[in-house]
């Protein structure tokens, strides 16, 4: 067989060559900007005449500070087609975070949003890598107080140069792109993807038991383009050669998801579970239907099994997901197999699924390392392989991520049954150790996620002098039940549903549940403003 070098390369040769009529549109503050693959690969070979005029060497890093826009989707071809690396910043970070990841991964050129300028401003004199930052902007540059120097903009750079760039000849070992993780349990670390890992589990996401994206699809992530490889989409898109609709800024607002859904025939969804529980309300509130999308791909966090049910009612299937930034992003899908009942379908699909095609799985003892069973009940920490799994983080941080055998600790905690399916428990970091045995802050969130009046719904482990940690639940109420729920209603609903030493010792009503970057339920910033558990709280709970 040929030694053929696997690389971003050839997904940029199958949009330009098979699909050049396709389009990319992006949403605008008015309307939708639209180009189609074949103006969009021109404009590609511009941008990679630019960087090379701007001195961009093979392996140098090329920051992005961008949403999701036809841009940043012209960056993640150009940067590593031609031998560069794409670090996409995430713009939710701290600006500390973001001050030490550009130096972390000393970028060289940084690219960013005309509306993202502001948060340059306090980074000012301390990202000495960058010599250039390019702005990316549809009218007037922006205000001049910034304080960063000059500005280039991206249109002139690309109007000096020609469609035809002398792509050059890339090893498939070496890095196409990075991708800091969004700093849920700790700092920030780098995940490096080479030419190889991003080709090889692009094809694993077009797998028809993966996310079967194809040809006929109209593909809408609302997975940031700065987080987590933006969960492949964009290559896998390519590499199929489905229309992509892209919300620029408006991510978060279900309105402007739902109408471009609407309005540009969107077959497939991605995002967040948070995502579909504002779209389920924008949904059931507006009367509005998407009855041509045929999946809602979800991760990122377990899938309540109320928000499956809801999007059901409203003819949106999810399919689950489960990955990290470190498995490119897939590792699991849910699809059930052949045999399942259909009893049991609606359960298979709350799973986080089975290993990908290219994923090899196991749990093992946390303390002792030794692999446990996939009996439905014995569980433990995930570890991973496969070629698109990193083996590390840049810079050598947290060296005890990968073990002697080369397998890659997750930091999740599952069950697997003996058909494979992967059931998340935890993260080590958030399961709760109460009286020497374990509780699953997930199953205890699900649960009370489930109550008619209850929208959102965290919980965490708060310290306990006997007990060592008991559960604490924060609950957000529905709007038209705010002050109307109280925590014997909540803690009497979860009496038929789990353990009694598994209620939680208080429920805690806020108004919202603090989310991280990446819109995942943010417990590091419940545990650090949480009050003590009350002396004497529902003391019933625990017997
Ligand atoms: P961070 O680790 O900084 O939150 P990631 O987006 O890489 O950033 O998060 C990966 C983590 O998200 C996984 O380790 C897991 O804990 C959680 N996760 C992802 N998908 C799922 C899922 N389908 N069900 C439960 N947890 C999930």
């Amino acid at each position: 067989m040929q030694d053929y070098e696997l690389s971003v390369q050839h997904v940029l040769w199958r949009m330009e060559r098979l699909h050049s009529k396709k389009e990319v549109v992006t949403k605008r503050e008015q309307g939708f900007h639209r180009i189609t693959n074949g103006e969009l690969v021109r404009r590609v070979n511009r941008l990679a005449g630019a960087l090379k005029r701007l001195g961009v060497k093979p392996g140098d890093r090329v920051a992005t500070l961008a949403w999701n826009n036809y841009r940043h989707l012209e960056l993640y071809y150009a940067v590593p087609c031609m031998g560069a690396v794409l670090h996409t910043l995430n713009l939710r970070l701290f600006p500390q975070h973001l001050e030490f990841i550009i130096n972390d991964a000393e970028d060289k050129v940084l690219f960013v949003d005309q509306t993202l300028v502001p948060l340059l401003k306090p980074l000012v004199g301390k990202i000495p890598s960058i010599k250039t930052i390019v702005l990316m902007t549809d009218g007037a540059p922006a205000a001049a107080d910034h304080g960063l120097g000059e500005l280039l903009d991206y249109e002139t750079l690309l109007a000096a140069e020609s469609d035809d760039y002398p792509w050059p000849k890339l090893s498939e070992r070496m890095a196409a792109s990075m991708c800091y993780t969004s700093g849920t349990t700790g700092n920030p670390k780098g995940v490096v993807y080479s030419h190889r890992s991003q080709f090889l589990h692009t094809m694993g996401a077009l797998g028809a038991d993966s996310l079967a994206i194809t040809e006929k699809d109209t593909v809408l992530p609302i997975v940031a383009m700065f987080h987590a490889n933006s969960w492949g989409l964009p290559y896998a898109c390519g590499m199929a050669g489905s229309k992509v609709l892209l919300p620029d800024r408006f991510m978060g607002d279900a309105k402007s998801i739902v109408d471009m859904a609407e309005q540009e025939d969107a077959t497939i969804l991605a995002g967040v579970p948070t995502i579909w529980i504002g779209t389920v309300a924008y949904l059931k509130e507006s009367g509005k239907r998407l009855p041509k999308v045929h999946t809602v791909i979800c991760g990122g966090s377990a899938i309540p099994r109320a928000l499956m049910e809801s999007m059901d009612a409203l003819g949106l299937r999810m399919l689950h997901a489960w990955g990290m930034t470190e498995t490119s992003p897939l590792g699991s899908v849910a699809r059930p197999k052949a045999d399942t009942k259909p009893e049991d379908e609606l359960n298979a699909r709350l799973t986080q699924g089975v290993a990908g095609a290219g994923v090899e799985i196991r749990i093992c003892d946390s303390a002792t390392g030794v692999e446990l069973p996939w009996d439905g009940v014995a569980f433990g920490e995930i570890q991973v392989r496969g070629p698109w799994i990193a083996r590390g983080y840049h810079n050598g941080y947290d060296p005890g991520k990968l073990t002697e055998d080369g397998w890659f600790r997750t930091g999740d905690v599952a069950k697997i049954t003996p058909e494979g399916y992967i059931e998340i428990v935890d993260r080590t970091k958030d399961v709760i150790k109460s009286g020497g045995e374990w509780i699953s802050s997930v199953e205890l969130e699900n649960a009370i996620m489930a109550h008619p009046k209850i929208l959102e719904a965290a919980v965490i482990g708060m310290a306990h002098p006997k007990w060592d940690e008991r559960p604490v639940a924060y609950a957000v109420p529905k709007p038209e039940f705010k002050g109307k729920v109280t925590q014997e209603e909540v803690i009497d609903f979860l009496r038929d549903k789990v353990a009694k030493w598994w209620l939680p010792d208080e429920v805690r009503f806020i108004d919202e549940v603090p989310k991280t970057s990446v819109g995942k339920f943010d417990k590091k910033v419940l545990r650090a403003s949480a009050a003590p558990i009350k002396e004497g709280a529902a003391p019933a709970v625990r017997k």
